[in-house]
């Protein structure tokens, strides 16, 4: 604690990530300001409650670096090229994410540290952290599933709970700020464009990314599928004795996992007297068994592998996992048209993901692009389209890329942003529906042009469909 007595912090940012971390610091002994853009009502509430902890807060002024600032403490979602940041780097003042604030308070308070078994990629990080803690639980090790959902960062570092390992999520935008950050082992599960509009190109993204690799000690796993992964790994800074371990749906080489008849099996962490893959699990175990999932599984059976853990805790920690909501989540069947919430499909990479899984599709898309393009996705999918529904403000992306892949494709351009739209939307879905198809609602798009977020979207759906099911009941 001595380090922090007196010190000078700002915190950029109120919100989620920014209230804890101004609340840690200054209960740690640091004379805490935090800047902010906003100058709400809410945000006066929240600068309320924290100014009466003796916290000093500025609204409405988030560019101006407080004099005698000594570190900054950011929220992730700040983008590194606000002119805050530029002060900072021309006074020498370092910035902080809250991973890596989390990451250096790690044993501050005299206990022994438990590792970090680290997740990043463009999708599938929640899903697979959460099945690494289902494994690690099963193993009888004490876990918590860390990041986007479940226990905050700060929280598993300086809480009650003591654990003997974590399963951590990481954001791009977490990485970027996170340079000391040394996992045990980590993943990065695929990379494909996102956010790209945050860290102003695809190679800074991937570049971001790959900083989760940095100082592993025993495992740099990679998507044997998608080169630039291990393409990463290779590039990486490890500590000496760290392997590189691909998993595959295919069948594994030697330092990989993969699938055999069904069957999940590694050989990268086989002993010399088992020598022959080692069978972990069934396809049928990892719910649900579609291909990108089944990819997920794996991931999480090599981190978990790494640790130490047993081929049946991998088993049965797969068994015992349920996916979470807004993610391929089956509705209702209405009329024998299955509707699919995949809500959580905010970028085109996801949204390939369910839209290969389906056939014939009417399928719901729009909202915020982020700076991405469609053409690839639609061409993919455009054999299995039975019809398009458009909301949101970027859907003339998408109506173009179907005009230019998809011409024969009826779409209906519901020229709507309000929440009202999804409703409206699932009805159109319906009219173009016929038995025996899917209504898959994967939007490729954030969806805070129109919600809160994926979640009040995704709920948005439900309602809709439950609304159609009691008026065809
Ligand atoms: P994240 O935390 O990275 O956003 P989630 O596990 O919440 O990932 O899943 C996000 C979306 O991506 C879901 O809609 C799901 O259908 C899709 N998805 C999950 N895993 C993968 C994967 N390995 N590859 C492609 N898409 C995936």
């Amino acid at each position: 604690n001595q380090d922090w007595q007196g010190k000078h912090v700002t915190v950029a940012g109120l919100g989620v990530s920014g209230i804890p971390a101004a609340r840690v610091l200054n209960g740690l002994g640091a004379v805490v300001t935090v800047v902010n853009d906003g100058d709400d009502e809410r945000s006066r509430a929240q600068a309320a409650e924290l100014e009466a902890q003796g916290i000093t807060v500025r609204l409405g002024d988030g560019a101006t670096l407080p004099e005698s600032t000594e570190l900054i403490v950011t929220t992730p979602g700040w983008q590194p090229d606000k002119p805050l940041f530029a002060a900072a780097a021309e006074a020498g003042v370092p910035v902080w994410g809250d991973v890596e604030l989390a990451w250096r308070l790690r044993g501050h308070d005299g206990r022994e540290p438990a590792p970090w078994l680290a997740v990043t990629g463009t999708n599938g990080k929640t899903t697979t952290v959460r099945m690494l803690a289902s494994i690690l639980e099963a193993a009888g090790l004490r876990t918590a599933a860390v990041g986007n959902i479940g226990v905050s960062l700060l929280d598993a570092v300086l809480g009650d709970e003591t654990y003997d390992v974590l399963a951590v999520e990481l954001s791009s935008y977490q990485l970027h700020w996170a340079p000391s950050l040394r996992a045990h082992s980590a993943v990065v599960l695929n990379l494909a464009p996102d956010h790209l509009d945050w860290h102003g190109s695809m190679e800074a993204y991937v570049a971001d990314k790959g900083r989760i690799y940095q100082g592993n000690r025993i495992a740099c796993v990679y998507n044997a599928a998608d080169k630039a992964t291990e393409d990463l790994v290779r590039q990486a800074d490890v500590e000496e004795g760290c392997r590189a371990i691909g998993f595959t749906l295919g069948t594994p080489g030697p330092s990989q996992l993969g699938v055999v008849d069904g069957i999940l099996v590694d050989r990268a962490f086989v002993t010399n007297r088992q020598k022959q893959a080692q069978e972990l699990a069934e396809v049928g175990d990892v719910n649900p068994p579609a291909p990108h999932n089944i990819a997920n599984a794996l991931a999480a059976a090599a981190l978990a592998r790494a640790f130490g853990v047993e081929p049946r805790a991998v088993r049965d920690g797969l068994r015992a996992f349920r996916p979470d909501a807004h993610r391929i989540e089956h509705v209702a069947d209405v009329a024998e048209v299955a509707y699919i919430d995949d809500s959580k499909a905010t970028n085109t990479h996801a949204a390939e993901a369910s839209l290969a899984a389906y056939d014939p599709i009417v399928w719901i898309a729009g909202g915020l692009a982020k700076g991405a393009t469609f053409d690839e996705l639609v061409s993919g999918a455009a054999k299995r389209l039975r019809g398009v529904v458009l909301i949101g403000r970027d859907r003339a992306l998408i109506r173009e890329a179907l005009t230019r892949h998809a011409p024969e494709v009826p779409v209906v351009d519901l020229d709507r942003t309000d929440t009202g739209a999804m409703s409206e939307a699932v009805r159109e879905a319906a009219r173009l529906a016929r038995p025996g198809d899917t209504v898959l609602m994967a939007p490729a798009c954030a969806s805070m042009d129109m919600f809160a977020n994926y979640n009040k979207r995704g709920e948005a759906f439900a309602d809709a469909v439950r609304a159609l099911a009691d008026e065809s009941a």
